[in-house]
């Protein structure tokens, strides 16, 4: 099969060519493999960026979308939802939340959360508290609010005026975040662990820094976990890790397993100000999708799954370790919790990336020059063998461009 020709970049395109897409075009998955359209079967250590948290094609949640699928798809929001409401019950009982409000995306989650905030200010008399502080480094989505919340000044520029209310801290920078505090602010916005921004842990006490300094200033603590949530690191919310609860969190990326959903959750007092009107969406948390996020959350609930899942992630970090031993040259860190891991490169991260596929594995690039393994939860130790040897041999590929242009300069 891999001596027919490889998968080719279509150059007639029809689709806004707003990604720089990898000329390959996958058919079919199973578990934590991936086949393209020639053939060649890849590893998929990116699990379409942290969303295919069960691996593809898992048994139950096909069963479960087929089921669904067969009965009802969608009704809107002006009825009651009961695959919904299971499913929020659900989360409320896992977390520190009350209330659950289902999205199709993680930055309809963002936004949510982030209106729930300044609403809940303007419902205890204080209309001018709508600032949030974020964070360096941040990835929130793409909506106009959310790239303003993350400030990237890429995402930002050309789309007309910023949007208010976004004050920006270096990452893990305490004083700089009180210094930030003033009477518009609002609360804090952060990822527990930054996924884009290149799995960044928060520096130690950071996160329980900002719970304190929000709770002195009557603060919310909104936290983004979209990435890093539904069972990633280990725990079913990362920031369970640091003993930190927020008062608003975002969820989506692994909670559909695939099928796009997304939520935001608070706590009865955050949540106050949103009543009846003053917040929808169409399609968010139908029947379909939330029968699905009812079906990951079947398996990654169950007993021992979680634990699992950090001990996968030991065991990779321990062998990924190795693996910088063996390639000083082109490994400087390797960081992360539980399946959320990263390698911070000495070359280039786009070069290792295409070098992992060459040695048809996937890795996902992010900032500070780093590349995410972020595997599907449901890893063993044969994917773990495998991936290895793919990225020990993508080092190997990386290793020889640096030895040849060692020659040239010398
Ligand atoms: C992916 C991501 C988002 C945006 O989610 P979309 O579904 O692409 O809108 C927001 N926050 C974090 C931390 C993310 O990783």
């Amino acid at each position: 099969m891999a001596d027919q020709a490889p998968s080719q970049a279509p150059t007639d395109s029809a689709i806004l060519p707003t990604y720089a897409r990898a000329p390959v075009a996958f058919e079919r998955g199973d578990g934590a493999w991936l086949t393209a359209t020639d053939g060649t079967r890849y590893l998929d250590f990116g699990a379409g960026i942290a969303v295919c948290c069960l691996g593809h094609g898992h048994p139950h949640l096909v069963n479960a979308l087929t089921e669904q699928a067969q009965k009802l798809w969608h009704v809107s929001n002006l009825f009651q939802i009961p695959q919904a409401e299971r499913l929020a019950k659900r989360l409320v009982e896992k977390t520190f939340a009350d209330y659950v409000f289902f999205t199709n995306s993680g930055a309809e989650a963002l936004e949510g959360a982030i209106k729930t905030a300044r609403k809940y200010h303007a419902a205890s008399g204080h209309p001018e508290k709508f600032h949030l502080i974020t964070f360096e480094g941040a990835f929130h989505g793409r909506t106009l609010a959310t790239i303003a919340a993350g400030g990237n000044p890429k995402y930002i520029e050309g789309f007309g005026p910023k949007v208010q209310g976004f004050d920006q801290a270096p990452w893990g920078d305490l004083e700089a975040v009180k210094a930030l505090i003033g009477p518009q602010t609002a609360g804090v916005l952060v990822e527990p662990i930054q996924g884009e921004g290149g799995v960044r842990l928060p520096p130690a006490g950071f996160l329980r820094g900002l719970r304190d300094l929000c709770d002195q200033y009557g603060l919310l603590l909104v936290m983004d976990e979209v990435q890093s949530g539904v069972g990633r690191t280990g725990k079913f919310f990362a920031h369970e890790i640091y003993g930190v609860t927020p008062d608003i969190m975002s969820i989506a990326k692994g909670i559909g397993g695939g099928f796009p959903l997304g939520a935001f959750l608070a706590t009865r007092e955050a949540g106050k100000g949103m009543v009846v009107g003053t917040h929808g969406t169409t399609y968010g948390g139908n029947p379909l999708a939330t029968a699905c996020g009812n079906a990951v959350l079947d398996v990654i609930l169950e007993d021992g799954f979680l634990e699992r899942v950090a001990h996968t992630g030991l065991l990779m970090k321990q062998r990924l370790a190795q693996l910088q031993d063996a390639h000083p040259r082109v490994i400087a860190e390797v960081r992360g919790e539980g399946l959320f891991l990263g390698i911070r490169l000495h070359t280039p991260n786009g070069e290792f990336a295409v070098a992992a596929r060459e040695e048809q594995m996937l890795v996902i690039p992010a900032l500070d020059n780093v590349v995410r393994l972020l595997p599907p939860l449901i890893i063993g130790e044969t994917e773990i063998d495998e991936a290895m040897e793919r990225l020990d041999r993508a080092c190997v590929r990386v290793e020889r461009t640096l030895a040849a242009s060692d020659k040239v300069a010398s």
